[in-house]
């Protein structure tokens, strides 16, 4: 008897249909003998719905009052599901984060969770009952409700998972696993059988929307064995792993993308210490996370810097730098709200040397010009125009032989 935290997404709960589904596939686990914890995110396009009358009402919403409203999404969906399992005879209960003490610090719209008390979940197990778990909320130390940034219903699911020492967490989604891409964009991108949970946390950071970042780092942080797998059709999805295997991996496991990117450069700015925190802290007292970051000494003993935001925050982020520059008596402020950031993530580059240069080569070929480049141990990310950004994920998939007909070719 093995204890499974199964979480089921937006689509996957969007409509009465689905959650009957859900509820049969539950019930089938529960029937084989499995202790069986269900999370749940809001039905589909719920939070983006309250998001926007939250909006709506106010132009800078209170981050405390956005919390009540978005989790609110969750309180039903759990319900609904709790009660398709009691029709179909399976004992259920649904809990909301305060219910089962999820704790969180007090960071509303980005809470991070700190303790989980299992008791509840415990008993219920034992009693035959599955409980079901209101993904994407927590408490907070003032007893306020906290959520966890979009897509965090993930984080849910493995925290508790942790918590319960669970056999395996099951990521029940809209796709039937990990891609070495986005299909959408690259049709030949084939499912990954596993990744590592390091590739895995780049991959989500870095734009790919299957997993929450945050609850790949409880996968590093705490062993849990996670798989992402379809909702709507059988298979073995893809397992996240902790395993370190970087010898016998492929040097690039995929390619992802960010859509929303920004970048802004402030000339001629004086070259001395102390002049990259002049800059960036304005930027960051006023939340905006700086990503990529690039300084260049021209001959005349200036500096040009540039940097990423989010396209969300381009124009406060543009209004600082302008004063800034003033402050610091250096050239003009230029933006761009139309790049896009690609990246191709692998553990085998640890291993290999000239991954850069065959990615480069493949965007240079295809005439894509690399405005910025970004590398770690296991990534390298460049900023292109927003326009090729499509086709510089095609070039690049294609360059590491991760096409799904050079596999055929290969077996040929
Ligand atoms: N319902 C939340 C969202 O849409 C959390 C989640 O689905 O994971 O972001
Ligand atoms: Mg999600």
């Amino acid at each position: 008897m093995a204890t499974f935290v199964q979480k089921y997404g937006g689509t996957s709960v969007g409509s009465v249909e689905r959650i009957n589904a859900v509820a049969d596939r539950v019930k089938r686990w529960h029937d084989d003998g499995h202790r069986v914890v269900v999370v749940v995110s809001a039905m589909s396009g719920e939070t983006n719905r309250l998001e926007g009358l939250g909006y709506e009402i106010a132009g800078q919403p209170d981050p405390r009052e956005m919390d009540v409203l978005l989790s609110s999404g969750e309180q039903a969906s759990v319900a609904l599901l709790a009660m398709a399992l009691m029709q179909r005879g399976c004992k259920s209960r649904s809990y909301l984060g305060t219910q089962i003490r999820l704790q969180t610090d007090a960071n509303h719209m980005k809470a991070r969770i700190e303790d989980i008390e299992t008791a509840k979940l415990d008993t219920d197990l034992d009693a035959g009952i599955v409980p079901v778990v209101a993904g994407f909320q927590g408490v907070g130390p003032n007893g306020d409700i906290t959520t966890f940034g979009r897509g965090g219903s993930d984080t849910t699911a493995v925290a508790v998972a942790a918590a319960l020492k669970a056999d395996e967490c099951q990521i029940y989604t809209d796709v039937d696993g990990v891609y070495t891409a986005d299909p959408r964009v690259v049709p030949t991108a084939r499912r990954l059988e596993s990744v590592t949970f390091e590739e895995m946390f780049e991959l989500a950071s870095l734009g790919s929307k299957v997993l929450h970042s945050r609850s790949v780092e409880f996968v590093g942080k705490y062993g849990v064995p996670l798989r992402v797998l379809s909702s709507f059709e059988d298979g073995p999805g893809t397992l996240i792993t902790t395993e370190d295997r970087s010898m016998e991996q492929p040097i690039v496991s995929g390619v992802t993308y960010a859509r929303d990117e920004a970048k802004l450069t402030l000339t001629a700015v004086p070259d001395v210490p102390g002049v990259a925190s002049r800059i960036l802290s304005p930027i960051g007292a006023a939340s905006i996370e700086v990503d990529m970051i690039v300084q260049n000494i021209g001959g005349d003993g200036t500096t040009d810097f540039t940097f990423t935001v989010r396209r969300a925050d381009f124009d406060r982020a543009h209004e600082i730098l302008l004063a800034t520059g003033q402050e610091l008596n250096a050239g003009s402020v230029t933006g761009d709200d139309k790049i896009a950031k690609v990246s191709a993530v692998g553990v085998g580059m640890r291993s290999h040397a000239g991954v850069a240069t065959t990615m480069f080569d493949a965007l240079g070929h295809e005439g894509i010009n690399i405005q910025m480049i970004s590398t770690s141990e296991i990534k390298i990310s460049v900023v292109v125009e927003e326009r090729q950004l499509e086709n510089a994920v095609r070039v690049i998939h294609t360059a590491f032989g991760l096409d799904d007909d050079a596999v055929d070719e290969e077996v040929d």
